[in-house]
């Protein structure tokens, strides 16, 4: 179980997590082709604040810098360091590598009291290498660099859907690679790949890494990773006799290319993509490194990681059609604690809850107490399994005996179970 990292509130009294208020606008709602969209307004994960865009309220929150964490771990092994990126780019940078007429449609652009154009960054290729070229020609030694950020990214889309699926207003986690030469960037290329297949391994919910398109990103080739779901706007094919996997965009033969036998395809979604950029950026805007007393350009990959669009895929795959369900990693809270009914016959044990409550949070692990005691507790049950806490404690009816028992409902193995104290707290 993940140990507890961040501030929060104890308490779901205090919890800003606004439930079952159906937004006012009361447009039809993108809910009909996903019931985990329909459960994170319902359950106060996300609340619509403009089309395309989303409050993450705090139980949302937690679980994407649960998410962060991951990424940045990840990023350590593989001494990547952490940046932050103006979100404002100048449009003369994404003119100088011939982007700007070919986003246009699906870029925000602002001016300046100067009349100066700016791109609100979709992707960050021209300014991560604009910062290297403003230190360039590097030496050699200091190579290779290797950069990310996690940071919000916005994109005019054409048809927002879905919440954090598709948003115009996203969080991306987005790598930058500079490297002396093709050889080495390919290095770098499979070492941040492997560092990437850990973190969807750790995520824990089935994925797939597909040969895919370089799109107006560009470069020589590249790889996405897709999780399979009815939902999605893409089509894999995948071999099941070779383990050849691909985009459509990719290969849209029904036969496979490595060995002939037929393809499956399937819905997915896009929730990473990586690139060999070669030099795409670094030869316009002189990102380069000294060989033999003279600039080369460096030759750069890139790496972008949807993590709001994770979530949300990963929670459409886990969840029920009433009932969320977290990925074990990213998980909000991991448990919550329910003392009884106010004025109800077991109210005198409710102390019980508190002494829960204290021995697990004092074990690191992270619990929230539903102290909502006016509501019943087969309200708050409700509620507590539909925001799918993966543990919830039940101070109820036998907590009054002269050997209190206590319920625990165990979410991911489906089954409740009846114990003393010390197993209450064995358990988790
Ligand atoms: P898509 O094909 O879904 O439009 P993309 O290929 O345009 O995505 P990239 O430029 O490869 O996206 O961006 C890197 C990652 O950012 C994607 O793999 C995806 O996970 C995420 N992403 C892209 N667009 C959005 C969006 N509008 N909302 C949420 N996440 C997004
Ligand atoms: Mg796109
Ligand atoms: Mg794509
Ligand atoms: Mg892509």
């Amino acid at each position: 179980m993940s140990k507890k990292l961040l501030p929060r509130v104890n308490r779901i009294s205090k919890l800003f997590q606004p439930l079952n208020i159906v937004p006012k606008d009361s447009k039809p709602r993108d809910e009909a082709s996903s019931k985990s969209y329909k459960l994170m307004v319902d359950m106060g994960i996300i609340r619509q604040s403009s089309n395309g865009m989303y409050n993450l309220l705090p139980l949302g929150l937690r679980a994407l810098e649960k998410l962060n964490t991951l990424v940045d771990d990840e990023m350590a092994n593989i001494d990547a360091q952490k940046v932050l990126l103006p979100h404002l780019i100048p449009s003369t940078l994404w003119k100088a590598t011939g982007r700007l007429e070919v986003a246009e449609n699906e870029l925000f652009m602002l001016h300046d009291r100067h009349q100066k154009q700016y791109i609100l960054s979709p992707t960050h290729e021209e300014a991560v290498t604009s910062l290297i070229a403003s230190v360039s020609p590097l030496s050699k030694k200091m190579l290779p660099i290797k950069l990310y950020q996690i940071s919000s990214k916005w994109r005019d889309e054409m048809k927002p859907r879905l919440g954090v699926l598709r948003g115009r207003e996203f969080i991306m986690k987005d790598l930058y690679t500079f490297d002396a030469d093709l050889d080495k960037a390919k290095e770098t290329y499979d070492l941040v790949c492997k560092a990437y297949d850990n973190l969807f391994q750790k995520i824990g919910v089935e994925f797939v890494k597909v040969a895919a398109d370089t799109g107006i990103i560009g470069g020589s080739f590249s790889n996405e990773y897709h999780y399979v779901s009815n939902i999605g706007e893409t089509v894999v094919v995948s071999c099941t006799s070779c383990n050849y996997f691909a985009t459509t965009e990719i290969h849209n033969k029904s036969s496979c290319p490595q060995c002939q036998r037929e393809l499956c395809h399937n819905t997915s979604v896009e929730v990473g993509h990586t690139f060999l950029l070669g030099t795409k950026y670094s030869e316009p805007l002189k990102a380069t490194y000294t060989a033999n007393g003279k600039p080369v350009p460096l030759v750069m990959g890139c790496f972008g990681l949807g993590l709001t669009r994770i979530l949300g895929a990963a929670l459409e795959i886990l969840s029920s059609d009433e009932e969320l369900r977290w990925p074990r990693p990213l998980v909000p809270y991991n448990v919550c604690v329910m003392p009884p009914k106010n004025g109800s016959k077991e109210a005198s044990a409710s102390r019980y809850a508190d002494d829960i409550y204290q021995v697990i949070e004092q074990s690191g692990i992270d619990v929230i107490l539903d102290d909502r005691t006016h509501f019943t507790i087969g309200k708050r049950m409700i509620d507590a399994r539909r925001t799918g806490y993966p543990y919830i404690v039940v101070v109820g009816k036998r907590s009054t005996e002269p050997r209190p028992m206590f319920e625990i409902h165990d979410l991911y193995e489906d089954k409740r179970l009846d114990l003393s104290f010390e197993g209450v707290i064995d358990y988790l």
